[in-house]
């Protein structure tokens, strides 16, 4: 047997969440079985765990939206016994077993190679908010948005996706304006390779159809007023790459930005994302990434600290990114 958390719900359809025993016997159906080494707490989990939000459609269920681990068993042609691998997405921890337990059972297809020189741990110090974050610069490179185009801004910034992307995007040389709600952090941010740290409030309020141009691209994960702020603020031909709602899901804007500068929105999706589009862009954290700056971003918890973590999260007390290491 090993530890698993499960979540379910009762007649009045109340969520629970409780630490179980599972033999490999009770996983989902899969043709690759995997050993969990590492995962995370992402703000997906944080909402699958408290159940602020319909994350989990299936019950019961084990959350845990991604992992990295050894290879158990495999029947599918490209894995073998001893592979290391990384899952992201593909809804699991939705609505299939997911990665807070010692083993998982998954389809072959949704795995990736942990990418040479990484770690479980530091794949999971990414996860699957760092790969969302690179999804998201890719968007802006695909887009034309390259450092001398000027300053990039990034919101949420000293959450998961918002630390890494700054970091990403610091190393390619960009000029990086993050904005976070704690201001506390910004040596923090600075520290991440950020060149200026505005305030929350400043994007929070209602948007204006157009306003100054400040930017020329940006990573949102916070959506809302902060998303139709920024893009109100977006310059002419510029593009912000959109992950997230941690603010809300509404976009109470205009299309002002679109046709009068002529600035796109690029929505990112790691979920369902191909699988070339997944190896190149964990290649590309495995060059475009410095390891230094992922140790600053991520701290260490066990297993016994996911269920706290998943609280924290949705409550935009985690900074960077939690790994847990099993
Ligand atoms: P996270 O670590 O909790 O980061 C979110 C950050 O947003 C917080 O640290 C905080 O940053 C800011 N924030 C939180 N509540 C806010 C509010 N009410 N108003 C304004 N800002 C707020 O979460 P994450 O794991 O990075 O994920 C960020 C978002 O991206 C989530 O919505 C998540 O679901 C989404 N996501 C999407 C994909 C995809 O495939 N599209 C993949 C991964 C994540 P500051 O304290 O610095 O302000």
């Amino acid at each position: 047997t090993f530890k698993a958390i499960l979540v379910s719900r009762d007649a009045e359809k109340k969520q629970s969440v409780e630490v179980v025993d599972l033999t490999e016997a009770e996983l989902m159906e899969g043709d690759v079985t995997v050993a969990v080494d590492a995962t995370t707490v992402n703000y997906k989990d944080g909402l699958a765990i408290t159940g602020k939000a319909p994350v989990v459609r299936r019950w019961p269920l084990v959350p845990g939206i991604d992992f990295a681990g050894t290879v158990i068993s495999s029947s599918h042609p490209d894995w073998r016994k001893g592979d290391k691998v990384i899952l992201n997405g593909w809804g699991v921890g939705e609505t299939h077993y997911g990665a807070y337990a010692g083993r998982a059972r998954v389809k072959g297809d949704w795995l990736v190679p942990l990418p040479e020189g990484m770690s479980p741990h530091d794949a999971m110090a990414v996860g699957t908010a760092g790969y969302t974050a690179m999804l998201a610069v890719m968007a802006l490179e695909r887009h034309g948005i390259v450092p001398d185009r000027g300053p990039v801004v990034v919101t949420g910034a000293a959450g998961g996706v918002g630390s890494v992307a700054i970091s990403i995007l610091s190393t390619l040389g960009y000029h990086v304006i993050a904005s976070t709600g704690r201001n506390a952090e910004s040596p923090y941010l600075i520290g991440l390779g950020a060149s200026e740290v505005i305030s929350r409030e400043e994007l929070s309020q209602p948007a204006k159809p157009l306003a100054k141009e400040r930017w020329a691209g940006g990573v949102d994960s916070v959506g809302t007023h902060t998303l139709a702020n920024v893009l109100s603020m977006t310059s002419y031909g510029g593009a912000i790459a959109t992950c997230g709602l941690a603010g809300g899901m509404d976009l109470p804007g205009s299309v002002a930005p679109f046709i009068l500068r002529g600035v796109s929105l690029l929505g990112i999706d790691s979920v369902m994302a191909p699988k070339p589009v997944r190896l190149e862009a964990w290649r590309r954290i495995g060059t475009d990434l410095d390891l230094k700056k992922l140790s600053t971003l991520s701290r260490s918890i066990g297993f016994d600290g996911i269920i706290g973590a998943a609280r924290d999260i949705v409550e935009g007390k985690i900074r960077g990114r939690v790994v847990v290491d099993m």
